[in-house]
């Protein structure tokens, strides 16, 4: 668990937090479950949620995690029938602000597991790419599968962000049955420089989970 609570909604790039050391940033198609992954992680039931509030829907809701330390929440993308206009902002503020923030360390992406990869999330990609940091893949609602299921998902995204020379890992995940929480939590304390980094002595924070979801 990540103690977080919520600091700022920004609604333009010059309205960023000046103190910001170190953040990661949560990315995710409209309905992938990136605010349930937010609130299982931060252990509070509606911590996300005040993304959805009128006005902060398009904008970066900015969640304190330790002293100058943020998850941010981006917008989600991809409504089906999201106006153009309604694209254009996304990029405006959300794709920007991924290719141009010095303090952000590294992207949280989340996919449901039963359908990644689609060419919006493709797209995506293609403007996080240029940044050269590390992605972290969630394949949510892994609960929706069999283990075997999952794990051939994870192999599969996992071999395409290899194919993209794309650095990063990718974890099955399910916020409803908690699962694959330690594993993502560890690589947040990584990535922020948060206190309880490295416990236990993994190596790479993306391997292994007590969960029962590693590969044999
Ligand atoms: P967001 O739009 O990406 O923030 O997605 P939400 O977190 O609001 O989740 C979208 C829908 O998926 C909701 O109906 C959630 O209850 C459901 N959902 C989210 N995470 C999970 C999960 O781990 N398992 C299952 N079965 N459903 C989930």
């Amino acid at each position: 668990m990540i103690p977080a609570s919520f600091h700022t909604t920004v609604a333009s790039l010059d309205r960023l937090p000046a103190d910001s050391l170190a953040e990661v940033a949560f990315v995710g198609r409209s309905n992938a479950g990136k605010s349930s992954a937010l609130n299982a992680l931060a252990n509070r039931r509606r911590l996300a949620f005040v993304s959805r509030t009128p006005g902060r829907t398009q904008h970066l809701n900015y969640f304190r995690v330790g002293p100058g330390r943020y998850l941010v929440d981006l917008p989600g993308y991809g409504f089906a029938r999201a106006p153009l206009t309604q694209q254009r902002t996304w990029q405006a503020l959300a794709g920007d602000y991924l290719v141009s923030r010095a303090a952000l360390r590294g992207l949280v992406w989340i996919m449901d597991i039963r359908h990644p990869l689609t060419e919006l999330d493709r797209q995506l990609i293609t403007w996080w790419r240029q940044t050269g940091k590390p992605v972290h893949v969630l394949l949510s609602k892994a609960d929706k599968l069999s283990r075997g299921q999952a794990l051939a998902a994870v192999r599969a995204v996992r071999e395409w962000l290899a194919g993209q020379g794309l650095p990063g890992e990718v974890q099955p995940f399910s916020a409803t049955r908690r699962m694959g929480l330690e594993q993502v939590e560890a690589v947040l304390r990584a990535w922020l420089d948060l206190p309880g980094a490295g416990i236990g002595g993994k190596k790479n924070p993306a391997q292994g989970d007590k969960a029962g979801w590693n590969e044999p």
